[in-house]
């Protein structure tokens, strides 16, 4: 049967969730980590999903570290590893995620202090492979006893940091990753810590062999890595501009005092901008800039939950649907993004895979699982499989 040409797409959904400690190593394991991944898990449970969680392993290596010095931190470790394995145990996937500014971290006084680079590319190639294995290894170590044959199949990389680079591929062919997920076309950032630039990438959707040295091209031939790409999707206005001012509304209504603020939701985002400039100036000013008008002008939006509402998570699966069967594909891999230490609320969330556990196109897929079907199931694309726009013009 023809891969092609199918009515309907199932659409194969990898609910990955990026598990760590703030980027620059604050927080409270416990309470970014622990009990939100606890939480999640239950709902997974509850509606018999299997979820993954790419386990950024750089953190918990350097708590090993420093355990002997601070009693607290081998306390911390034990439970992060106690709590790795009761997920993997009912389920759920465990992948290697990497940090490298954990890179000899130092630790004073209960506070961590990261000084080395954010972005793996920055790092020698000894240096990020050392990483890499490391990483594997322990995540490998820590489940072998659950699951004789338990791999690190895919990888993402700390703050999406894969590409261009002369050898970071190649590493991850060496450790026996057979897919990366660290492309999210669109995403660009110029901060002190991540300079990226993916708003050029040849394929946003489906899964595909990269150029080695550079995975945001796609290559003209079979590699020895995949790439899929995590999911993002262009929001319409209105409902990313109503998600930004419930929340800020609520944080504002939070702090002044006297009577509540109501908003016209007709008025223009200029009106916005001035009103809460008036309230608080450097706060609001900070907010409309970064927040309400890139949105405002359409900027994509990353596929990741902890950021979306009910309505937008819906508008991301809508997003989803077109494309795959667009695609013309009987089936689609999908990844999604989400941080359990930015979820503030579940309630959204839960409804939504409620939602999605409903409808008969959509499945959910492990990491592991998406690397075994890869091979069997879903089609990979090469260049010459982009269309004729891209080829001739490149
Ligand atoms: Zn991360």
């Amino acid at each position: 049967m023809s891969r092609y040409n199918h009515a309907m797409t199932t659409i194969h959904l990898a609910l990955v969730d990026d598990w760590e400690l703030s980027g620059n190593g604050s927080g409270d394991v416990r309470q970014l980590q622990f009990d939100p991944l606890r939480h999640l898990v239950s709902i997974y449970n509850r509606l018999g999903i299997h979820g993954s969680f790419n386990a950024e392993v750089m953190q918990q290596i350097t708590f090993r570290q420093y355990q002997d010095q601070h009693k607290e931190l081998k306390v911390l470790a034990d439970e992060w590893d106690d709590t790795v394995r009761e997920t993997f145990r009912q389920g759920h996937d465990i992948q290697l995620h990497v940090h490298p500014q954990w890179q000899n971290a130092e630790y004073h006084d209960g506070r961590w202090k990261l000084t080395a680079d954010w972005s793996i590319l920055n790092h020698s190639r000894e240096d990020a492979r050392q990483m890499l294995q490391r990483g594997k290894e322990y995540l490998e170590n820590l489940l072998k006893d659950i699951d004789p044959n338990y791999r690190c199949v895919s990888f993402r990389s700390g703050a999406w940091c894969i590409a261009p680079s002369p050898h970071m591929l190649d590493l991850l062919v060496e450790l026996g990753i057979v897919f990366d997920m660290s492309i999210v076309a669109g995403v660009k950032y110029d901060t002190r810590n991540i300079k990226l630039d993916y708003t050029e990438c040849d394929e946003d959707f489906l899964p595909y062999y990269p150029v080695m040295t550079d995975a945001r091209r796609v290559s003209d031939k079979e590699e020895p890595i995949i790439c899929v790409p995590t999911n993002c999707f262009y929001a319409s206005r209105r409902q990313v501009l109503q998600h930004h001012l419930d929340k800020a509304v609520s944080k504002i209504k939070s702090k002044i005092a006297g009577p509540t603020t109501v908003i016209n939701n007709s008025r223009s985002v200029e009106v916005y901008g001035e009103q809460w400039a008036q309230i608080d100036d450097s706060r609001m000013k900070r907010v409309y800039r970064k927040v309400i008008v890139p949105y405002v002008r359409g900027k994509h939006t990353i596929s990741d939950l902890a950021q979306l509402d009910y309505a937008l998570m819906m508008e991301m699966l809508d997003s989803i649907r077109k494309r795959s069967r667009a695609s013309g594909l009987a089936e689609v891999p999908v990844v999604l993004e989400n941080h359990t230490k930015d979820l503030q609320n579940f309630s959204d969330l839960e409804r939504f895979l409620e939602k999605a556990v409903e409808s008969s196109d959509i499945k959910f897929i492990t990491l592991t699982e998406l690397a075994t079907n890869l091979k069997e199931k879903f089609k990979i694309k090469t260049r010459s499989l982009i269309g004729h726009a891209a080829t001739n013009h490149r």
